[in-house]
């Protein structure tokens, strides 16, 4: 796994650090750049302003652009921007105001706000990056998230985000935020599991959650805002997955994309993963039904986090590689596999005991 954090020396600082590691000469320079000055097996050491700043790391990895986060009193530097990296993601908070049941980072009472420290690391993010923002629930922090986006699409309008939210907190005058920061540089992905209140608001764990969200996603719509649904497969929801295909075409076509997700065995989806997690390598035809219908009515469709052998060959093609670099790995048969660049494998924490039993080579 590949780690989002780094040993760091400890520095004498008494607000949060934001720092770009500078390695080579750069044609834009930052007051917030810290330039190699030294090197030995393990250990780099970087000057910034006039101090210095020891980072542990193997010699191999790469960290020239990255963008850190230190906080007063830890040695660990948290890598907010890896600059080889496509899968960059700040996690605004981990508050939520549901309790999904296969919830991968179930919800914590307290809140840490960094907009400041994200707004600096978007801007020192290399040239075109896409940055996921995720939570817990991100709009629970609204004003503070408007006016980070409103403010980094204004210093760099070169950057496109993507904003995991449930979509509960929209009111009707969020819209005007959303026309400043620009419909064409977020793409919402907002969770969607079932075609009626009382399973999708079941499987959140909030009364009134469907509605609610019907409610939001009809602002969306009028505001122009890019959105992608979410359906996590779940034996919950096995059964109604055509239902939704409907639904879905029929009162969202606006939707940029449908994107059906296999679980992760984290958190909450650990804790319910014998009654929630669904073999699609066993048993497809729910899924095949409602692909074709979302297709035949125009919806576009995606199959995110489902390894390729797990998916029929006719709908390898809905599958792309979608499980973040740093929590990604493959199993020991994926070795033979000819089609292991094309896969995106298994979340880190997949345990095979419990998962796919149709896992073979292609
Ligand atoms: S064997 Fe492994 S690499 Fe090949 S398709 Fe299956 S999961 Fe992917």
């Amino acid at each position: 796994m590949i780690d989002l954090r780094l040993k760091v020396d400890p520095l004498p600082i008494v607000e949060p650090l934001v720092l770009r590691l500078c390695e080579r000469d750069r044609s834009e320079h930052s007051e917030y750049d810290a330039h190699l000055i030294g090197r030995e097996t393990g250990c780099r050491e970087y000057e910034h302003l006039g101090f210095s700043v020891r980072i542990h790391a193997s010699d191999e990895l790469p960290l020239d652009g990255d963008v850190l986060m230190i906080l007063p009193g830890q040695p660990i530097a948290h890598r907010l921007i890896r600059a080889t990296s496509m899968h960059n993601t700040l996690l605004i908070t981990e508050q939520c105001d549901q309790l999904c049941v296969m919830c991968s980072q179930p919800p914590k009472k307290h809140h840490l706000d960094f907009f400041d420290q994200f707004a600096i690391a978007a801007k020192l993010a290399p040239s075109g990056a896409y940055i996921g923002i995720s939570g817990g629930e991100p709009l629970l922090h609204k004003a503070r998230l408007f006016e980070f986006l409103a403010s980094t699409a204004v210093a760099r309008p070169d950057l496109r985000f993507h904003v995991l939210t449930n979509a509960q907190h929209f009111e009707a005058e969020d819209m005007k935020h959303l026309d400043e920061i620009g419909p064409e540089r977020v793409l919402w992905g907002i969770p969607l599991y079932a075609s009626g209140s009382e399973l999708h608001d079941e499987i959140v764990g909030k009364p009134g959650a469907f509605h609610r969200l019907e409610r939001n996603l009809a602002f969306l719509m009028r505001a122009g805002a890019a959105v992608e649904l979410r359906t996590v497969v779940m034996q919950q929801n096995w059964g109604i997955l055509p239902d939704l295909a409907n639904f879905i075409a029929n009162r969202l076509p606006f939707v940029s994309v449908w994107a059906l997700m296999q679980a992760e065995r984290i958190g909450f989806g650990r804790m319910n993963w014998r009654t929630t997690f669904k073999d699609t390598s066993t048993e497809f035809s729910a899924l095949k039904s409602a692909i074709n219908m979302a297709v035949a009515k125009g919806v576009e469709v995606a199959l995110y986090n489902f390894p390729l052998c797990s998916v029929p060959p006719d709908y390898r093609q809905f599958a792309p590689s979608t499980i973040s670099d740093w929590k990604r790995k493959f199993l020991d048969v994926c070795r033979e596999c000819s089609s292991r660049s094309a896969c995106g494998g298994f979340f880190e924490w997949y345990s095979h005991d419990e998962g796919f039993e149709g896992i073979r080579p292609l």
